[in-house]
């Protein structure tokens, strides 16, 4: 099979059937064989239905139905183990990316030799109140990632089969697949300018807190690509100079208060000098960092047995 589509949607049952038969004349035209697979992710209105009706029509579509609502990325990482197709394709069922685009991701994974592709919303329809943070934010996530990529959250992307099986999207990480991706050994990550359409039906599932989310999804990934499986190197090291500055300060005050003494000088009592109250709460978060790099260090070599080392080939 050509190309396998995941589309994860929650409550559209209006775009649904105009979505199909867009899909339908393109993989026509293009003498493409495919699936759909509809992800209905708790939608609480008749979106099932209406998924199970143009089943009937063509046998190509295909779908799954969550129990309750999970999330786009858990619609996709399921949609992504059930995908057969050569290539995946995902795009969001709201009609706001084209499936025109479809023939030219499908050449750039065949024939251009790409892991993943990206769509590039570059004109956007949608309020500024979401353009602008947008900007932002895919700023930082070039920065942090070092994937030269315009829009990573794009909801219109291509796929070597390959790359999805190996790559686990949950809580809400789909915003940086194309970082999972990276960080699973996919390096070949283009881009491509996608047309981008207004909503014509329902509205969006995603509120500002997107962007403070999306913040603390990067920072976590990036950590996890940087320490997850060695955090006493961030811990241990962090915990060390906190120690050793708390006990160089303690032995000054200490010192200080001894020599004094031996001296018959004027002293102060140690509790009297700051010091010593910082060189305390330096010692014992120096402590505190350290345990917590041990504690890492057990998690992670408990979950050795499920660390997946990504292996490309084998010669036996
Ligand atoms: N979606 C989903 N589960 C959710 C939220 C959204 O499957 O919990 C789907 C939604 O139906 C759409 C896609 O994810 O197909 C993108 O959502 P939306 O269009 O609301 O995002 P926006 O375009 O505003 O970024
Ligand atoms: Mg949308």
């Amino acid at each position: 099979m050509d190309i396998s589509l995941v589309i994860p949607l929650y409550n559209e049952a209006e775009s649904l059937p105009e979505l199909t038969a867009w899909i339908e004349r393109v993989m026509k035209e293009n003498g493409f064989s495919y699936e759909i697979w509809f992800v209905n992710d708790g939608s609480t209105d008749n979106s099932w239905e209406v998924i199970e009706s143009l089943r009937r029509e063509n046998d190509c579509v295909k779908g799954i139905k969550f129990r309750r609502n999970y999330g786009k990325s858990p619609a996709l990482h399921v949609g992504f183990g059930k995908a057969q197709g050569d290539v995946v394709i995902t795009m969001d069922a709201d009609l706001q990316d084209s499936p025109d685009e479809i023939p030219e991701l499908y050449r750039m994974i065949t024939e251009e030799g790409y892991d993943l592709v990206s769509g590039w919303k570059k004109k956007r329809y949608d309020p500024l109140s979401k353009t602008i943070p947008t900007k932002i934010y895919n700023a930082t996530a070039r920065r942090v990632t070092g994937i030269c990529l315009h829009d990573f959250n794009c909801g219109l992307k291509a796929y070597r089969n390959e790359v999805v099986k190996n790559i686990e999207i949950y809580g809400d990480m789909h915003r940086y697949i194309p970082y999972l991706a990276k960080n699973a050994g996919f390096s070949r990550i283009g881009e491509k300018v996608v047309h981008h359409r207004a909503r014509k039906y329902g509205k969006t599932k995603f509120g500002l807190d997107r962007f403070v989310n999306g913040y603390l999804d990067l920072l976590t990934l990036w950590f996890f690509s940087k320490f997850g499986a060695k955090p006493m190197h961030f811990f241990g090291l962090l915990g060390s100079v906190m120690f050793v500055l708390g006990f160089l300060a303690a032995l000054a005050v200490g010192g200080g208060k001894l020599y004094a003494l031996c001296r018959h000088l004027p002293y102060r009592l140690v509790t009297d000098i700051p010091y010593f109250y910082l060189s305390l709460t330096a010692m014992i978060l120096g402590t505190l960092l350290f345990l917590t790099g041990f504690l890492g260090e057990l998690i992670s070599r408990n979950a050795a047995g499920r660390n997946v080392y990504n292996i490309e080939k084998e010669i036996l």
